[in-house]
């Protein structure tokens, strides 16, 4: 690089400088180019601002939204190509009404290829949810696709190196295209892009890639593309990253390669993503070779555009004609939102949704929103968190046996298969500040999937860890913290700690136990160790023997939870042997679409301790009500109302 680059760089170093000088085609000079590199990554089908979870608008999601932004964007820009990172076919109801419901014949459109069609996307590359509905739907979908769709690293067949794979798609592609300089002249470009994912695929959709086809390394398959780019006269080289911004250092088979990639000479930029965050920002402060300040990678523009369309990804290029070739003078990167989070949490919409991108799939959207209202499939029991917090619970079993069959496929094959697989699931709804109406409450018979969000409140993703047979009943003891200590031989205690959340009243499936309510919680409301010889959980079995404190159990369970969430004895981050990418709301729609009726019967595996002449009393819905016969494992009975429109019952210990 020559000194005049180097003294340009420091000049336009920083984000805000660029800012302050846009739009910067103006300043390009007469052998100069501003390029701009726009990208959008994991939308994972929002096209609509609208959560269909939810069945209500949400300003902080949506293509059309982001489209906006790629609009202002191109209207001030000469030059500018638009890129999308992968995770475009899955990951919400209209995505699932695709795959289980209307499906992809020969010809059929799938709604974000056309909306993104609509938007007009210069290439695309797989993210790892592309391949969750099986390979046969992925190429249907991507059949309709008016862009080109790149992946170096998954291939039918390999060969002696990468460069010699029989590739799934196309590894890379070099767009052929023209660029107008600083006097108004236009020049030919070569923009080569290659793809990448993560090949954790082959773990992840086991089910539908064994014997189809096999992953590669990122970094290892860039490295034998990159040169057979080059020869084939490629100006400039972007990584399209469909992986996170991780560690520097590469080890093989990584999943979040992103920074080793960038690293590789001859690629000029990186577009990332997987981790659903923002590049640059300062969720990534402090990581070797990244500056987030400069919004680099090794010193090479890199962005991330989060994810479900909340932001746009923006790397700036200015280009310098020396002969044939184009070198880059001076680069920025930013990631422009399309909403923005208010002091009070409130959110304002930054921009518009563009009409002709809502318009390409109106008809689809519409027919998710009918889906989403429908039945999808049966409960032959009720499905409500009225007394969760007191027993055995069939809201929280369903998410703990959904958890239990999605972490069972995920480990086979690998070193944890045949260990025994316990599950740890908390009552999300379960009243307290919500108020009494704050319960799930699903009735026998039609599930839909609107009714799934009421199940899984959170958008957390699934994990695995593996932990001893003490953490599990330690595991137990912070859950227990919920409960109020408990004289014995007296009458209508008060028995929740209104200062517990019931997030944090994991039930473990998979083992026994009863919870004494005599002895002291063993840590507080927070986490912290109280009383140590504290000994709530009794009676603790596993297939009906006493658990054994030295055997090894895994616990399917969710991320927050797994990563200190809590501060729960065994999940401290520490012990984290599965990362699922996919949501425990996915599970759950998986699970029940699957089976078609699910059977949520709690299996009363947990009770309290019987304490003679011993009662206590709990507040919850007054439709509480309707199910008291139902709960096993403790005998309840009305006591009247509770305060705030709670209704009061008591338990005889
Ligand atoms: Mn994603
Ligand atoms: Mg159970």
């Amino acid at each position: 690089m020559s000194r005049l680059m180097l003294s340009r760089r420091q000049f336009l170093g920083t984000t805000a400088g660029f800012i302050a000088l846009h739009p910067f085609s103006a300043r390009a000079a007469s052998n100069q180019a501003h390029l701009r590199i726009m990208e959008t990554t994991d939308l994972h089908v929002h096209v609509f601002p609208y959560d269909y979870y939810a069945d209500k608008p949400r300003d902080t999601v949506g293509l059309a939204r982001t489209a906006s932004i790629i609009k202002e964007i191109r209207d001030e820009a000469t030059n500018s190509v638009l890129i999308d990172n992968g995770d475009f076919l899955q990951g919400n109801p209209m995505g699932d009404y695709i795959a289980y419901e209307r499906g992809m014949k020969e010809g059929d459109m799938h709604p974000v290829i056309t909306a993104m069609n609509t938007v007009g996307f210069d290439a695309s590359t797989l993210g790892n949810h592309e391949f969750n509905y099986g390979l046969d739907f992925l190429m249907k979908s991507l059949a309709g696709a008016d862009f080109p769709v790149v992946s170096a690293n998954v291939a039918l067949e390999q060969g002696s190196d990468p460069t010699k794979d029989k590739t799934l798609i196309k590894p890379y592609v070099i767009l052929d295209r023209e660029v107008t300089d600083g006097a108004g002249s236009t020049h030919p470009i070569k923009i080569g892009l290659i793809g990448f994912v993560p090949p954790q695929i082959m773990n992840w959709d086991r089910r539908h890639l064994e014997g189809n086809v096999q992953a590669r390394d990122i970094v290892e398959t860039a490295q034998a593309f990159v040169p057979e780019m080059k020869e084939q006269g490629c100006d400039l080289i972007i990584a399209l990253s469909h992986s996170g911004i991780g560690d520097a250092n590469h080890s093989d088979g990584m999943e979040n390669a992103s920074v080793p990639l960038a690293a590789i000479d001859g690629i000029d930029a990186v577009l990332t993503g997987h981790h659903h965050r923002v590049f640059p920002s300062s969720a990534y402060d402090g990581m070797a070779a990244v500056d987030t300040a400069k919004g680099t990678i090794h010193g090479k523009p890199a962005a991330m555009g989060g994810f479900w369309g909340s932001h746009l990804g923006l790397i700036d290029l200015m280009l310098e004609r020396s002969g044939n070739e184009w070198k880059i003078v001076s680069h920025s990167a930013e990631a422009r939102p399309i909403s923005k989070r208010n002091e009070d949490r409130s959110i304002t919409a930054l921009v518009e949704s563009q009409q002709d991108v809502l318009d390409s799939v109106q008809a689809d959207h519409d027919a998710t929103l009918a889906y989403v209202r429908r039945a999808v499939g049966k409960t032959d029991a009720p499905l409500h968190s009225y007394f969760a917090l007191v027993a055995d619970d069939p809201s929280v079993q369903i998410v703990s046996i959904a958890q239990l069959w999605y972490i069972e496929q995920m480990l086979k094959g690998t070193e944890y298969e045949g260990l025994p697989i316990l599950s740890a699931a908390a009552p999300f709804k379960a009243g307290g500040r919500g108020g009494p109406e704050y319960f799930t409450d699903v009735p026998k018979g039609d599930v839909a999937i609107k009714n799934v969000s009421d199940l899984y409140l959170y958008p957390n993703t699934a994990r695995a860890v593996l932990v001893t047979g003490q953490q599990v009943k330690d595991w137990l003891e912070r859950s227990a913290g919920m409960f109020n200590q408990v004289e014995p031989g007296k009458a209508d205690q008060v028995l929740l700690n209104p200062e517990f959340p019931s997030y944090n009243f994991d039930v473990i499936d998979g083992v026994t136990y009863q919870i004494d309510l005599s002895q002291p919680s063993m840590f507080t409301p927070k986490g912290e160790m109280a009383n140590p010889g504290a000994n709530r959980i009794v009676n603790l079995q596993f297939n009906g023997q006493p658990l054994d404190l030295n055997a090894k159990f895994v616990i399917a369970t969710n991320n927050y939870r797994a990563g200190g969430g809590g501060k729960f004895p065994g999940a401290l981050g520490d012990t984290i042997i599965f990362e699922g990418p996919d949501t425990n709301r996915d599970v759950i729609v998986r699970y029940i679409v699957e089976k078609g009726t699910i059977s949520p019967k709690a299996d009363a595996n947990w009770s309290f301790a019987p304490l003679e002449g011993t009662s206590v009393l709990f507040d919850t819905g007054p439709k509480a009500a309707d199910y008291t016969n139902d709960v096993k494992g403790v005998t309840i009975e009305p006591a009247g109302e509770g305060p705030d429109g709670f209704a009061r019952f008591r338990i005889q210990l």
